[in-house]
């Protein structure tokens, strides 16, 4: 457990304590769903050369959708609104990248349980069972060239920089960064997994349209946990 306190917060029971809340997700979900709708084009034309040219338009869709389900019957805990916005994700992704994130949100939520707020360590441990999941039903691993090649390494940046002491601010701020760079380093990669892996050789060279998504989830993450403590 990492007992700093966080700086700033006088009274707040510290970095490990209760920072993640059902706003501190709806804040993600509101910068995520701004963040996907700008680079909605950007996707969509990595997902041309190794894909059907959809990633942009599906993840659009999905978290459009997955805000306004949110918006109409807001859940009173983090893991409800990660639940909500997984299933919503589902059901109106048509793609890969639907049942793929929407096991990565809902897993998440389900390893929150009901609790109200939960502190770094706990959003890391539900982080880390999303990540499996996606692993589990897509059958990819690091370098396969998928979004998992962004995730893991932000699963692992956040798990270092927690256990060396940092706040979930400079942890989430950390797992962006390795997220970002993850994402950038599938472009020589050859695709072992999805529709890209049809492509064999000629996938090399490109950057990974889901590797890039998921550098933008967790880059909003951050984004939120930095707002939140300014
Ligand atoms: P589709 O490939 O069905 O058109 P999208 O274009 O929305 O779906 O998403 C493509 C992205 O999904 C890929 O860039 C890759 O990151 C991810 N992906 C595809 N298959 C897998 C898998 N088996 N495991 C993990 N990620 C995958
Ligand atoms: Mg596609």
């Amino acid at each position: 457990m990492n007992a700093l306190p966080s700086p700033g917060s006088p009274g707040s029971p510290g970095s490990a304590g209760a920072t993640v809340d059902a706003d501190f997700v709806r804040r993600w979900l509101d910068t995520a769903t701004a963040s996907v709708d700008r680079e909605s084009e950007r996707l969509t034309e990595l997902d041309s050369p190794i894909g059907d040219a959809d990633h942009g338009s599906n993840m659009r869709r999905g978290f459009i959708a997955a805000r306004g389900a949110v918006e109409q019957e807001p859940p009173g805990t983090p893991g409800g609104v990660l639940v909500l916005v997984g299933r919503t994700l589902i059901s109106t992704v048509g793609g890969a990248s639907g049942p793929l994130y929407g096991t990565l949100l809902r897993k998440a939520g389900k390893e929150l349980g009901d609790e109200e707020a939960v502190g770094a360590d706990r959003l890391r441990d539900a982080l880390r069972a999303g990540v499996d999941g996606v692993a589990q039903l897509g059958g990819a691993s690091a370098g396969d060239k998928t979004m998992l090649d962004a995730l893991l390494p932000a699963v692992d940046a956040l798990t270092g920089a927690l256990d060396a002491g940092g706040s979930l601010a400079e942890g989430l701020a950390a797992a962006a960064s390795a997220a970002d760079e993850g994402a950038v380093a599938t472009t020589p990669l050859r695709a072992r997994k999805g529709r890209a892996s049809y492509l064999g050789e000629r996938s090399v060279g490109h950057q990974d349209p889901g590797a890039t998504s998921a550098a933008l989830l967790v880059d909003a993450l951050a984004a939120t946990a930095r707002d939140g403590a300014a």
